[in-house]
């Protein structure tokens, strides 16, 4: 179990922000975690879409609606970008303290063999995607987080794998939500928000893209680590996780037993933690209320050719690597 090139370090340290974790919702951070007004739309459509009236048209899974307006505030190149350098950054750095799994490390492997049955379905979501220089890797590092940035960089911390014991289907619901904040661009919507509430974006700054704000694309990957997500948007990619999950032959009623453990794991946590955690009941009743719409999805999807053990636990290290 002794791995030299890969430790589960407590004292993973980053010269970047710290990265807001799994599920966070600013709303909740900030103590106003109430039903915005668009969710009861958002019902209101999704009773329709399961109706017997369902118009021919309609395409099968989940529906969330447009992609915001703030999104086009920015430019998506400088977002993707600005997310690449962020993890290049960030995976080296891990890789310094000996605490990036190696190719061959067999939860990497899982990572990677999942991520290729979600992608190809993202696609529909974002024709961008297509483009992206997918990355996936693995951090030892404790804490129970996971994360996709802008241009499909994702990252698990071996932590959420070990201390949720997940499943296969568990960590596919978890991917899919994550790949979805990025196919629906969230990262891209909370900054042009910002910038508009701010009021620094003038017109002609906002057709130019971010870099004629005078910022640079080391900022941009600054802001994407420390973005908390609106309630809204923990929703969208919820849903749009659950879809992917499906058509990629995995359980998705996994995010139900996914959120439940967070919720456990809550129970035990410190209260920042919790607070930034909107491991909710009404999170977990909004996804089942969606099941019945990806469930035909599912059922028709081919399934993993491979399933793959639970990561056992690894010795905790803080000394420093030698
Ligand atoms: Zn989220």
């Amino acid at each position: 179990m002794d791995d030299p090139d890969f430790q589960v370090r407590d004292d993973l340290q980053f010269t970047t922000p710290r990265p807001r974790m799994f599920g966070d919702c600013a709303d909740c951070a900030a103590g106003r975690c109430t039903p915005p007004a668009q969710r009861s739309r958002r019902l209101f459509t999704g009773l329709l879409g399961a109706s017997a009236f369902m118009p021919a048209w309609a395409r099968e899974g989940v529906d969330v609606g447009p992609k915001s307006r703030f999104a086009g505030m920015i430019s998506a190149d400088d977002i993707e970008r600005g997310g690449g350098q962020q993890y290049a950054q960030m995976m080296q750095q891990a890789a310094q303290q000996r605490a990036l799994a190696p190719m061959d490390h067999p939860q990497l492997q899982r990572l990677r063999y999942i991520a290729q049955r979600i992608i190809p379905h993202s696609y529909e979501w974002n024709d961008r995607a297509r483009q992206w220089k997918w990355e996936v890797n693995l951090l030892g590092s404790p804490e129970l987080n996971a994360f996709c940035m802008p241009g499909g960089k994702i990252a698990f911390y071996y932590g959420i794998l070990e201390k949720l014991k997940l499943e296969d289907d568990e960590v596919a619901a978890i991917m899919g939500h994550e790949v979805s904040h990025a196919l629906r661009e969230h990262a891209r919507e909370r900054m042009g928000k910002t910038a508009v509430t701010n009021g620094v974006v003038e017109l002609g700054a906002a057709l130019l893209g971010l870099g004629n704000l005078g910022r640079g694309l080391a900022n941009v990957g600054a802001q994407l680590m420390t973005l908390r997500f609106s309630r809204e948007d923990e929703t969208e990619a919820d849903l749009v996780g659950i879809e992917l999950s499906a058509r990629a032959g995995y359980d998705p009623s996994a995010a139900v037993r996914l959120w439940e453990k967070m919720m456990a794991a809550n129970k035990g946590a410190p209260p920042q933690w919790l607070s930034t955690h909107p491991a909710s009941g009404t999170r977990i009743r909004d996804i089942q209320a969606n099941l019945p719409k990806v469930e035909g999805l599912y059922a028709r999807a081919s399934r993993p050719d491979q399933r793959f053990p639970v990561a056992p636990p690894l010795k905790s290290r803080q000394q420093p690597a030698q």
